[in-house]
């Protein structure tokens, strides 16, 4: 998928994309006559702005929504104006996992909405956040929508599915291709795994860590010399509850076999 911003798709003649909208004109005019090629409209810094979720709610053009939080402690009781909006067309909402992020989570999670925790290199405070946040997705029988990465990780815990925290996150530029406003790819294709064989090549504690088939190095990305000791123990804490809601399934099988 490549993810245009929205100065560039109008003219796009390519394949399939996703037209990246910064401001209330660039949304309406992309809810009203999309491109056929557009398959969905990321909202980035439009979640404060009331008129434009009235208009996104009238369906018509019911192209998918994935709307980006910039505060989400700040942001989270705006997450009401997608209500109506989920009611016409699929909406998710992805929330970069700075603090404060866990409010905004609880809210989608009870209005329904999916959910794409943007984790970055989390700060110990968003740790903290975080480690909450996975237990409030494991536990809290609240929880019927996906929250990734949550859910991705758990799945591939338990067998179910395949790939990286990239591509879970939608940020492995070999399946989903980023352009910036001059119209260049912001990575290459092989992007992660050059940036994996960097790590191990610079003696990057990756090398021996369990979880590298699972992150590629997601976590030592801006900063390679970032402390990964907090999202290991995260790691650690899905892949248990992966182990034990396996062997409960299998237990209540033989059971109801026997
Ligand atoms: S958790 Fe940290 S050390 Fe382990 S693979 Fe990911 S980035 Fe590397």
């Amino acid at each position: 998928m490549v993810f245009l911003p929205a100065t560039l798709a109008e003219d796009s003649s390519g394949g399939p994309f996703t037209v990246v909208v910064q401001t209330r004109e660039e949304f309406t005019h992309w809810l009203r006559a999309p491109n056929p090629n557009a398959e969905s409209i990321q909202v980035e810094g439009l979640i404060g702005d009331p008129e434009v979720w009235a208009l996104a709610a009238q369906g018509g053009m019911q192209i998918p929504l994935d709307v980006i939080l910039s505060d989400p402690a700040l942001e989270f009781s705006s997450l009401y104006r997608l209500v109506d909006v989920r009611l016409v067309r699929e909406v998710r909402v992805s929330i970069p996992t700075r603090p404060g992020f866990l409010k905004a989570l609880r809210l989608a999670a009870s209005l329904q909405l999916p959910v794409r925790l943007l984790p970055g290199q989390p700060s110990p405070q968003s740790l903290v956040e975080l480690n909450e946040a996975a237990h409030f997705y494991l536990r809290d029988p609240m929880v019927e929508v996906p929250v990734e990465f949550f859910h991705s990780v758990f799945s591939a815990f338990r067998g179910m599915e395949e790939g990286t925290l990239w591509t879970f996150l939608e940020q492995d530029p070999a399946f989903f291709c980023h352009v910036d406003p001059a119209g260049q790819a912001l990575h290459e294709p092989d992007f992660v795994e050059a940036h994996l064989s960097d790590l191990l090549k610079t003696g990057a504690e990756c090398a021996t860590c369990r979880w590298q088939p699972i992150c590629a190095g997601y976590f030592k990305w801006p900063d390679p010399a970032y402390d990964c000791a907090g999202v290991k123990e995260l790691f650690a804490t899905l892949e248990s509850a992966a182990v034990e809601i396996t062997r409960d399934l299998a237990t209540q099988e033989i059971e109801s076999s026997s």
